[in-house]
Order: C-alpha cells, then structure tokens, then sequence
C-alpha cells in the first residue's frame, strides 16, 4: 500500500473537465480543487469506514474526514441505520418533529448550553449567533482572530483563514475584506486582532468595549492549521464580557472532537454562546448555535431577533446527529484513543522528518494535527503569522508524496486533519511509512 502508485486519474479527470463546464472551478467549495497543491482532485465514489474509494477504484486512507463531521469514521452502521429508519418516514416536514428535541436535549445535557437552535451549516450558525449578539446588545462591531475562519458570512470574511490563506495563486489572502463581494463599510465593522495575543484584545476592550457585540473566535483553531491558544489569551477572551460584550466560541471543528463538550469542556472555558456544524449533523447538513438562555430567548419566535430556515431540523440530518452523539456518549474512551493515535502519529512524522531533513514543527490537541513546512519549535506556532512563515511548495511535495502512496492529507498547508475512530494500527504504520517516503522526496 505504502509504494508510490502511478494510480489512474482518468475517471476523476473526465469528471473534473465536466464539472468545470458546469461549476465554477470544478467544485462546490475551493479547497476541493487542490489548487495550492497542484494536480487533479480526486473525485470520491464512495467511503466505508477510515477510507475513500475514488472514480478510478483507488482507495486512499483518509485523514479529511469530511472536513471532520466524520470522527466515527465513514457510513457508520449505527448513522447508516439511523438515517435509513428516518428515511422511511419522510424527508422534510416544515414543521416541528420529535429529532430535534432529542438532538436539542442531546446537546444541552452534553455542553452546558441552556437552549439551541439548528440551522444548516456552520456558516448559518456563526451569522446568526452574531445577529443574536448584536440584537441582544444593540451594538455593531464585532471583534475576530487573524486566520480563524468562521464560514462565508459577508462580516466574517476578514482575515479568515485557510480557504483564503490558499488562494488560487497559493498565496497569503490580502487584508481585510478578504473577498470580492463583501463591502468595506460592512467590513469595517469587523475588528481584527491577533489570534493568542491578550495584550492586544485587553487594549482594544479598554478603548472600545462598549461599542462591541461580540468577541468571536476558534477555541482551537483548525483554519490557520492547527493553533492552540495559551491561557493568557483565554483568559483575556473572558474579559471581554466585563464590558457587555457576548464571547462566542466557535465549536464548528472543535465541538464534540475534542472532547464530548468539545474544546470548552477540555479547555474549561464558559463562552456565552457556542456555535457547531459538521459532526452535530453525522456527516449530514446540520448547524446549531445555542448557549445562554437570557441571550438566546432573544431569538424570533420567543424574541426580537429573526432567523428561521426552511430545512432546518431536518429529519434525516437530525437522525445523523443524534446517533453519532449517542455514540460518542456511549464510547467516552474513544477520545483517549484518538488523542493516543494523534500523539504517535506526530512523533513518528517528526521523527521521519529529522531523518530526511525536513524542518517541520507539528501541533496536536486530540484528533487534530497539522505539519507545519517550517523550523520553529514544536508548539510554536500559535498565530497567523507564524502559520504563514511555513513552506507551501515542500507541503505540496509531501502532500503528492502521500496522495500517491494511497494516503489523503488534507490538501493545503493551512488545514488540520481530523483522525477518526476507524484509524487503528494498520492505519497508523502504512502512514508512518509513506511520510517517511514522502519527506524523503521533499527538497529542504
Ligand atoms: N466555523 C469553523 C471553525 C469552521 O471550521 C467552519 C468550516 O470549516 C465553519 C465555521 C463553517 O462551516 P460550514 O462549512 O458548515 O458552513
């Protein structure tokens, strides 16, 4: 498995030519299409378990995940009947059904969250969590990290991470707004500071505080590859409701990955309001956004702020949801288990690194890692800036080194991986070898 293939591309080729004849870029999010790290996107027919099978019939071990929805691994029996029984029942009803009272009841007895309310993206969730800040608070700004990103609201795109730090030219995104499209007026009421720098937060509070909403940010981030916050600034982000303002955490990635109450639990943190995505709905589209009951009651219907959605609470996706959480509620243990992988994982890739000569530093919390091209120390790394010193043309060396020797890293430098509970020590070995191999190819 771990010898370099001159695997087929042909199918995914054919495919791609025909996607881009229909969809801008041949796909549905940037990411997909490789381009900061070259060649073609594989076009995946199906996925059972740690692997991905693409058009072309080659089996690839995975390490995307879906972009971490999939921390049971792919079609999962207990999703797969879940959904199945769901199925059978209807698809869509446009009004209220027992799932999402489960998923809601699931949710709040796991996080601490007094209320929350589905939507059908991580994007949706962020965007109206802000809306609700800002109805709660009647202020307008709002203030975020450098390189976290928080899905494609016009606000947010601002200094926002990985889709946009891997842009079509593989190059840093400009300063804000970091998209055609989004206004600077409306930009301008995102405020940016530096991820991990309390100083900072401290003074902007200190000068501006009752003009802000909310201080929103990643509690771990995944989008600038893989930061970890240091107590200092987690203590500042808690500081900031001294001054009225609502602190959103954004567990989209983090939520139910890093630990069953997601990076608040494991990091004790007590955000006023959270937001979630991707493994909330199994593998399906689900958001949520809930927290503080006095906030969220502010919400349309019981409140003044409006935000509704034609499939939200979705049966099929509730179903997703509320078996993976069972799951994960079932199995507490699997976190250690991810978190040993993880941990065996970077030491060895460290380790092949050294013997090529490679400089890499790598960070890792859970199930999350990222290799980042460049010599700082491990740990290191813990802003924007320091993510962007690394070296994108070695990582899409090793990354094509991987890809054809059967393993799928996350197609960008500035991305984690997400490990899943179908990674065991055949997983762990075949990959071990192939980095190895593929260090050796990287020019440093
Ligand atoms: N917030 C974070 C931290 C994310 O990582 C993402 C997506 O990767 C989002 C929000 C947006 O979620 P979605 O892609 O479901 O809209």
């Amino acid at each position: 498995m771990t010898t370099s293939q001159p695997h087929s591309t042909a199918q995914s080729e054919a495919l791609f030519a025909r996607a881009r004849a229909v969809t801008p870029g041949g796909v549905n999010s940037p990411v997909r299409a490789f381009r900061s790290v070259g060649g073609v996107p594989r076009f995946i027919a199906s996925a059972q378990g740690a692997y991905l099978t693409d058009a072309d019939g080659t089996r690839y071990l995975d390490y995307i995940g879906s972009w971490g929805p999939m921390i049971l691994g792919h079609n999962h029996p207990a999703v797969r009947e879940a959904v199945t029984q769901a199925l059978a029942g209807g698809t869509s009803f446009g009004a209220p059904n027992e799932r999402e009272v489960d998923l809601a009841e699931l949710i709040v007895g796991l996080t601490g969250a007094e209320r929350v309310r589905f939507v059908s993206s991580g994007t949706e969730a962020t965007m109206s969590a802000l809306r609700l800040a800002r109805g709660y608070t009647g202020r307008k700004y709002i203030v975020k990290f450098r390189g976290n990103y928080h899905g494609h609201a016009d606000g947010l795109l601002v200094e926002a991470g990985s889709g946009l730090m891997t842009n079509a030219e593989g190059e840093l995104g400009a300063a804000a707004p970091s998209s055609a499209g989004v206004p600077e007026e409306y930009a301008g009421l995102t405020l940016v500071l530096d991820y991990n720098a309390p100083e900072a937060l401290d003074a902007l509070m200190a000068a501006r505080g009752e003009e802000i909403a909310a201080v929103i940010f990643e509690p771990v981030v995944g989008n600038a590859g893989v930061l970890i916050p240091t107590p200092d600034f987690l203590a500042a982000l808690h500081r900031v409701r001294d001054f009225g303002a609502v602190l959103i955490a954004d567990e989209v990635m983090t939520g139910f990955r890093l630990s069953l109450s997601g990076a608040t639990g494991l990091l004790s943190l007590d955000p006023d309001l959270r937001c979630w995505g991707k493994i909330v709905g199994g593998g399906l589209p689900v958001g949520a956004y809930g927290g503080r009951a006095d906030i969220m009651d502010f919400v349309s219907p019981q409140g003044p702020v409006y935000q509704a959605g034609t499939l939200s609470g979705n049966p099929l996706a509730m179903a997703a949801g509320i078996a993976t959480l069972r799951e994960l509620k079932a199995n507490p243990d699997l976190y250690r288990q991810l978190d040993d992988y993880a941990t065996r994982l970077a030491a060895g890739l460290r380790e092949a690194a050294a013997r090529a000569g490679v400089p890499v530093s790598i960070n890792h919390i859970g199930s999350m890692l990222t290799v980042f091209f460049q010599g700082a120390p491990d740990g290191s790394v813990r802003d924007y800036a320091a993510a962007a010193r690394s070296d994108t043309a070695a990582f899409a060396a090793w990354f094509q080194g991987l890809l054809s020797r059967g393993i799928y890293w996350a197609p960008s430098q500035f991305e984690s991986i997400f490990i899943s509970a179908a990674h065991g020590e055949a997983e762990l070995s075949a990959t071990l070898e192939a980095a190895a191999q593929a260090f050796e190819g990287v020019e440093s």
